[in-house]
């Protein structure tokens, strides 16, 4: 089975050569030092941990799975051994406050180590990000004093964190939750529920386990207007913040899957558990956002990277059939990889994973200027640039993560369909990214309900001139010619939707998927139009990589040409209008 390699070169040409980090780490307050060595530095040991410790329990993880015996869970061979070692290299607290003992060092550093964590595998790698959402939120939302309590320990990495937000009755809608939550007299509170499907929620990696609630408070209206936030640990915390008695906190059962085995999906149930209130009453929704952005961001890249270096490796070997040009008159049969149609699913697959991580690391720098830049007009840009493309980077992304790992197992023939060669396990691990984090459905309606129809457009705005700006500055590049036109044509059908929805509101929700969809394409667009004048500036300075940068412009045009060209039917779909699936009465889909 090939062995995952973290993609070091392709990194740093995103990193350093299209987004310019360095200049963006120069101008973010509190990242000094994230200098260009210390980044590297980072990189190299991440690549080594992933490479060399977890990705050889991926396997593992999967045929072995998580146990539950006796209301204990305990995780595969190796997890734990491997968690020790993530603890000790302080990986944990990479981007979080030098205050609670973490690094500091900016949010999209976390990123870049995070892709090679859940790309060597995916179930191992959920444990952290979990953990890493729990201190974001719980340092944006608790007083000071839990603050204290909860994150020294968090960040080292000795407790691990979770988000409880479904209920047996309630996934999408959360506004239908029941978990409820009763003041005590001591300023805590008693939670009350059993919520279903928690990643990480048990597991025997960590000494405690920090779970973000959202319950129920006494009276609360209605929907997701009365639903608060918490934090509830699985062992209360002692006033001196080590591990007290145990708090009405247990796994109910685990989940037998699809996928991502070696993480623990658990039945939580709170029977009168001490928590704590870290949002204001009834506005807990809002806070819980801190979490489930960032995950959502970290969805975006589970799942691409892995598939296709087996699938590339295996292509160059297997041999089948003669090629339009001989190849090797010695053997039998060329290897596949000359032949068109397996080109075509090795480069939907490498165009996916290379533009992904130019979608997704390009977020990360916004995050980083939301959080820390000094500027307020700069913050309230990125911020807004966010609103746009995390319900894209997670939807489109994650859905094309399901063709793209499909392609991997398809490269290898019957070879892909069975256990040998791993392909299978991504294609299995990767389908939940089109579910959790909320369904690729309800990132459609975010984006287009919420975000771009509801604000007329205007969240579109920052993204709209980082695109126009880049098309006139790279007026005489074919690559920038097509962008404006592709952005032309979505903003005019953004027009048009906006005005059937005005007479037909089914026309929002018939719509959303494929608008989500179609703004990928065009959003993946921009940034590999980025990548190909960046590579031909690289050319122009005569570089000693030509090959690598010529691979880049020849997979910018794949895209341009074989997968931009797919919002074209998107838009004929979209302008079917809703009635072509609201007409049907329910009896009838029997017939
Ligand atoms: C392995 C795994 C790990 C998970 N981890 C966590 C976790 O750590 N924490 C946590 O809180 N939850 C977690 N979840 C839950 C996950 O987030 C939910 O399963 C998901 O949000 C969908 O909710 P649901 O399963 O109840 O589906 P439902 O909400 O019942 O949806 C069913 C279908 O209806 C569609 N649908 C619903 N409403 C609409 C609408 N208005 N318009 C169009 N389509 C709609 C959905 O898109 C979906 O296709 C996890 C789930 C799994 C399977």
């Amino acid at each position: 089975m090939p062995e995952y390699k973290a993609p070091l070169r392709d990194m740093q040409f995103v990193l350093n050569e299209v987004l310019d980090f360095e200049k963006h780490y120069a101008q973010l307050p509190g990242a000094e030092d994230a200098t260009p060595d210390m980044v590297s530095a980072i990189m190299e040991e991440a690549a080594k941990f992933a490479e060399n410790v977890i990705a050889p329990l991926n396997e593992v993880g999967d045929r072995e799975g998580c146990r539950w015996q006796d209301g204990v869970v305990s995780t595969p061979t190796g997890f734990k051994d491997a968690y020790q070692q993530f603890i000790e290299g302080g990986w944990q607290g990479l981007a979080h406050s030098t205050e609670f003992g973490g690094q500091g060092l900016p949010v999209s550093m976390y990123n870049v180590v995070y892709e090679m964590l859940a790309s060597s595998n995916h179930a191992w790698a959920m444990y952290a990000a979990l953990t890493n959402g729990a201190i974001t939120t719980i340092e944006a939302h608790a007083s000071d004093e839990l603050k204290q309590a909860y994150l020294p320990n968090l960040v080292a990495g000795n407790w691990s964190g979770t988000m409880c937000l479904t209920e047996a009755h309630c996934g999408s809608d959360l506004g239908l939750l029941r978990t409820k939550a009763e003041a005590n007299s001591d300023g805590s509170y008693r939670i009350s529920g059993s919520k279903i499907f928690i990643s990480a929620g048990d597991h025997d990696l960590t000494d405690n386990i920090v779970h973000i609630v959202l319950a129920r408070l006494p009276g609360a209206p209605e929907g997701v207007k009365g639903i608060s936030l918490f934090v509830v640990p699985k062992f209360k915390v002692n006033a001196d913040g080590s591990v007290g008695a145990s708090n009405q906190v247990s796994c109910g059962s685990i989940e037998h899957k699809m996928g991502i085995h070696g993480n623990a999906t658990c039945v939580i149930n709170f029977d009168g558990a001490e928590g704590y209130l870290i949002s204001p009453p009834h506005k807990g929704m809002s806070c819980m956002f801190t979490f489930i952005n960032e995950s959502r961001l970290s969805v975006a890249q589970q799942g691409q990277e892995a598939s296709f270096q087996t699938a590339l490796a295996y292509a160059k070997d297997r041999v089948q059939m003669r090629g339009t040009v001989r190849k090797d008159p010695t053997k039998a049969a060329d290897p596949i990889i000359v032949h068109a149609d397996v080109r075509r699913m090795l480069l939907t697959q490498k165009s996916l994973a290379e533009g992904g991580r130019l979608l997704n690391y390009f977020c990360a720098q916004q995050v980083d200027i939301s959080h820390s830049s000094d500027n307020a007009e700069q913050r309230q840009q990125a911020e807004t640039l966010l609103a746009l493309l995390i319900p894209i980077a997670k939807g489109f992304l994650s859905e094309l993560s399901l063709e793209a790992t499909s392609n991997g197992v398809q490269v290898l023939g019957g070879h892909g369909f069975i256990s040998e060669w791993g392909q299978e396990q991504h294609y299995r691990d990767t389908r939940i990214t089109a579910i959790y984090e909320g369904t690729n459905s309800i990132q459609g309606l975010d984006l287009l309900g919420r975000k771009i129809l509801a604000s007329d457009g205007k969240v579109m705005a920052p993204f709209v001139e980082l695109v126009q700006s880049f098309c006139r500055d790279n007026s005489g590049h074919a690559l920038a010619q097509t962008l404006q036109q592709a952005l032309e044509q979505w903003l005019a059908l953004t027009d048009k939707i906006g005005e059937k929805a005005a007479t037909n509101p089914d026309e929002v929700n018939a719509a959303a998927y494929d608008y989500l969809m179609y703004s990928g394409y065009v959003v993946l667009a921009y940034f590999w139009a980025r990548s190909s004048v960046s590579a031909e500036q690289a050319l122009q300075g005569n570089s000693d990589e030509a090959s690598f940068y010529q691979a880049k412009q020849a997979t910018a045009q794949f895209y341009f040409e074989r997968l931009l060209p797919r919002t074209d039917s998107l838009e004929k779909t979209i302008l079917s209008g809703a009635n072509n699936l609201m007409d049907l009465e329910e009896a009838a889909f029997n017939f």
